[in-house]
């Protein structure tokens, strides 16, 4: 059988109008002779509205419920593109992630695809149907529905093409590709024709919101090409695939931002071994992500300061944690909110000399203090302040020649 899945995003199956356009693409591969698997999320808006009606009924909602609820969406928007194929004269079924199984490991909210079943679907692919699947969602050992984090029907969409041997993968979304940087935040982004996992993974990590990073290590793993196209329009998309299929002479491929980043800073801390495991152990104990990490040199041997990073949704907790916390003590707490992360880049820097310099360059020329600074092989990291943000893209768009 020659497999195609279509992911469908929220805003491609957002008003009634758009899910009548996309069973068109549909449908068109139809045509082409294809069979076709057909994943959606839950139209736009609709799971974020799910997730502050859990917060208003509990601050301390149960996980496994939680799932239950975000999942819904799904349902709604599968249900209604197969209800139009079927009214278009199409033979399609919708079906849930627990219907089919596709089944998961790991904890409520973050889940993993492991395993999917795939006797049903194909008896229903073989006698002409369009199965639509619920993305987003499984269920694990305990019959309990599961999700797969925010933005997780990407990675509904890449196991299905593993598991069903698919030919291809289409990531169908409201922008007709991945490109340099958000091209909702810079005018002069350009869209990138083949990316690597490797880079992709690092630039939706970092904030690029085009695709989930989980997903994208599932598509590594599983050796999954990904196109990313628009439902919006016909044009040539992005393909993300291995380095080995990738030419390129661009040093940076992209840069990616965060918005939602706070900074803490505790002055004054004793300088002996065990002081950040101490500070660190009860941010971890309640699944606080820290990001960003720095240590000044101690100027007498005695003190230092430390500085990291959060999402700023867990500053309330980290300051109350800080705050409780016997096992350390600290001059003044400092934090900010007012932060973002920019980052650029490419596997191009692993041989090229010179790149943290322009970066910093760049930005120092633009007067933008850079508070933190993290690096890896293939990417660099600064934290700035929030409303130099535009301004940093920016330059750095122009100083790595991304325009081009
Ligand atoms: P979907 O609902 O289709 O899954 P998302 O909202 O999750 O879509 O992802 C698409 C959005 O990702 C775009 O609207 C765009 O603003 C954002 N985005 C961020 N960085 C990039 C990038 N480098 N290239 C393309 N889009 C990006
Ligand atoms: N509907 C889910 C979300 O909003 C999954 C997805 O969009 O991929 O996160
Ligand atoms: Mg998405």
């Amino acid at each position: 059988m020659k497999i195609v899945v279509l992911k469908f995003g929220g805003t491609s199956v957002g008003t009634i109008e758009r899910i009548k356009k996309v069973a068109n693409i549909i449908i068109s591969y139809i045509r082409k002779r294809y069979k076709v698997i057909v994943v959606s999320s839950a139209m736009s808006g609709i799971t974020n509205d799910l997730i502050k009606k859990s917060k208003k009924i509990s601050n301390n909602f149960d996980t496994s419920e939680y799932d239950v609820l975000v999942s819904t969406g799904e349902q709604i928007a599968c249900s209604l593109i197969s209800g139009r194929l079927n009214h278009l004269g199409y033979k399609s079924k919708s079906y849930m992630g627990w219907q089919i199984p596709i089944i998961t490991s790991g904890t409520y909210g973050s889940s993993r695809i492991t395993n999917i079943n795939v006797k049903k679907i194909n008896k229903f692919l073989k006698l002409g149907g369009i199965p639509v699947i619920t993305g987003f969602q499984g269920v694990n050992l305990n019959l309990r529905v599961t999700t797969l984090g925010r933005g997780g029907s990407d990675a509904s969409a890449i196991m299905l093409s593993k598991f069903f041997k698919a030919q291809k993968c289409i990531i169908y979304t409201d922008v007709d590709g991945v490109y340099t940087t958000d091209p909702n935040a810079l005018k002069n982004a350009k869209k990138i024709k083949i990316i690597s996992y490797e880079e992709m993974l690092e630039m939706a990590s970092l904030g690029a919101k085009v695709m989930q990073p989980a997903s994208i290590q599932d598509a590594r793993l599983n050796r999954i090409d990904i196109d990313v196209k628009s439902s919006f329009s016909k044009k040539n998309g992005t393909k993300i695939t291995k380095k080995k299929n990738i030419i390129s002479n661009k040093i940076i491929r992209g840069i990616s931002f965060t918005k939602n980043d706070a900074k803490v800073t505790l002055i004054g801390i004793k300088d002996k071994p065990g002081i950040a495991a101490a500070i660190f152990k009860p941010l971890s104990l309640n699944s606080i992500n820290v990001d960003m990490v720095v240590q000044n040199i101690s100027a007498n041997g005695k003190e230092t300061d430390l500085t990291f990073t959060i999402k700023s949704e867990d500053l309330y907790k980290t300051q109350k944690l800080i705050k409780k916390n016997r096992k350390i003590k600290f001059r003044n707490l400092i934090f900010d909110k007012n932060v973002s992360k920019v980052s650029i880049i490419g596997v191009g820097m692993i041989t090229t000399p010179g790149v943290t310099y322009r970066m910093f360059q760049a930005l120092a020329k633009k007067n933008i203090n850079i508070l933190v600074i993290s690096t890896s092989e293939i990417k660099i990291s600064v934290l700035i302040n929030k409303k130099n943000i535009t301004k940093a893209i920016s330059v750095l768009h122009k100083e790595f020649k991304l325009d081009k």
